[in-house]
Parts: structure tokens; sequence; C-alpha cells
């Protein structure tokens, strides 16, 4: 895919993150590994997205140097890197704010398997990352041990990202990692919710991965 186009794909989901209530300002962050090159594309620094301009995303390459960009690459360029580095498989990255995985990762407690829906999603249970400052080497460290194999992380105190095999999905965890987080702090309020045992957690994400949409065999 061409560059132009990936650095319009970023602004379009910028845009959408504000939309759909998942950051405000100038939070979280986006990056795009560039396909057949040594390199990924990152959302400038501190700039509302609404005003982000094809110009003003920059690329990197995986020792942290930029190629090309006038502006100051995110503040969180060394996450986004080792993510990169650590993942094969990851091409597309989004940190957010969001409200009620930020307010999970405020206790510092990990995220347990509760729904069905994210197991499949997510294989299981969700980590919070160690807190460490924002931007800092720490902090890239800390999110790669949490993430681990799985597409989703909570930052302690801070928040939360998703990785995707693209920029689509990448959002699509991100806005189901909030929707889901919003149903745990509620559950809290009925009763205690049921944290699912490893066994089923383990036989829902294999079945759920053939039996449920138009892959399903009969
Ligand atoms: P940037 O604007 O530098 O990407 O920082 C936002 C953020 O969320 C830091 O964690
Ligand atoms: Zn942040």
């Amino acid at each position: 895919m061409a560059l132009e186009q990936l650095k319009k794909e970023m602004i379009y989901y910028g845009n959408l993150l504000i939309e759909k209530g998942l950051v405000t300002g100038t939070g979280g962050n986006i990056s795009v590994r560039v396909p057949g090159k040594d390199a990924f594309l990152i959302t400038p620094s501190g700039i509302p997205y609404p005003e982000i301009k094809l110009e003003d995303i920059v690329m990197m390459d995986f020792d942290g140097n930029k190629l090309s960009g006038e502006r100051n690459p995110s503040i969180e360029r060394n996450m986004h890197r080792s993510i990169f580095i650590a993942r094969p498989d990851v091409n597309a990255i989004i940190h957010t704010h969001a409200i009620y995985a930020s307010a999970i990762a405020a206790t510092r407690q990990d995220f347990p398997p509760i729904l069905d829906a994210f197991v499949a999603v997510f294989g299981g249970g969700l980590k919070t990352a160690k807190y460490a400052s924002i931007g800092t080497e720490d902090l890239a460290n800390n999110v790669v041990e949490a993430l681990g194999q799985r597409n989703g992380v909570l930052l302690a105190n801070h928040g939360a990202l998703c990785t995707g095999s693209n920029l689509a999905q990448a959002f699509d965890n991100n806005e189901f990692l909030e929707a889901s987080a919003m149903t745990y702090i509620f559950s809290h309020l009925v009763g205690k919710p049921v944290v699912l045992d490893q066994e089923t957690v383990e036989k829902e994400a294999k079945d759920l991965a053939v039996r449920y949409g138009q892959g399903a065999k009969e």
C-alpha cells in the first residue's frame, strides 16, 4: 500500500478515536509498519487529531532514527518501535486513553477473562503493564512484556493499547476492549463478575475461531 494511503488511514483512524471517545485532545498515538521497508509511520507528538496533515506523520526505522518528516514523533515512539520488533505479526498499533479501560489500568489489576467474546478476540485475559512514566524506555519494555503474544494490553495509571495485522483491526480491538471494560466495571454494580476458568478460556478461544463467522464449518 502506498505511503500516502497509509498516512490517510492513520489520519482517518485518529479522527475516529476522537469521534468514538477513545481519546480526547492529543491523547494516544497511532503507528503502522511500512511494507517492504524496515520502517514504521507514527503520528506526531502533541498535535490534535483533526489538525494532523499527511506531512506531519513521521517515518522512523527500528533503531529509532527519524527517516522523514519535520515533526517530532509521538513521545511513545519507543513503545511502538519495541512492539514492532518483538511482534513480527503486528502491522499496526493504536494506544488510547479510553475511559473504562483506563479505569481498570488505574487499579493496576489485570483484565480477567469474564466474557466469551473477549476470549474469542483476545485469546484470554489481558495484562496491565507495570507502571513507568510516559514516553520512557521502561514503559516500552513493560508494555512489550505485558502484551506478550496477545493483541491488547493495559498501561498502569495511563491507558490501553491494541495491536492488529492492520489499522482497522487495531482500531476494532481498541473499541472492543473499551466496550468490554465498561461491561466489566458495570458487572461489579450487579454482583461479582465470574472469571472464566482456564479450561473454558482455552476451549472458547479455540472453538469460536472455527465455529463463528463466515469461515465456520458446519
Ligand atoms: P503524543 O502526542 O506524543 O503521541 O503523546 C500522547 C500520549 O498518549 C502519551 O502517552
Ligand atoms: Zn498515552
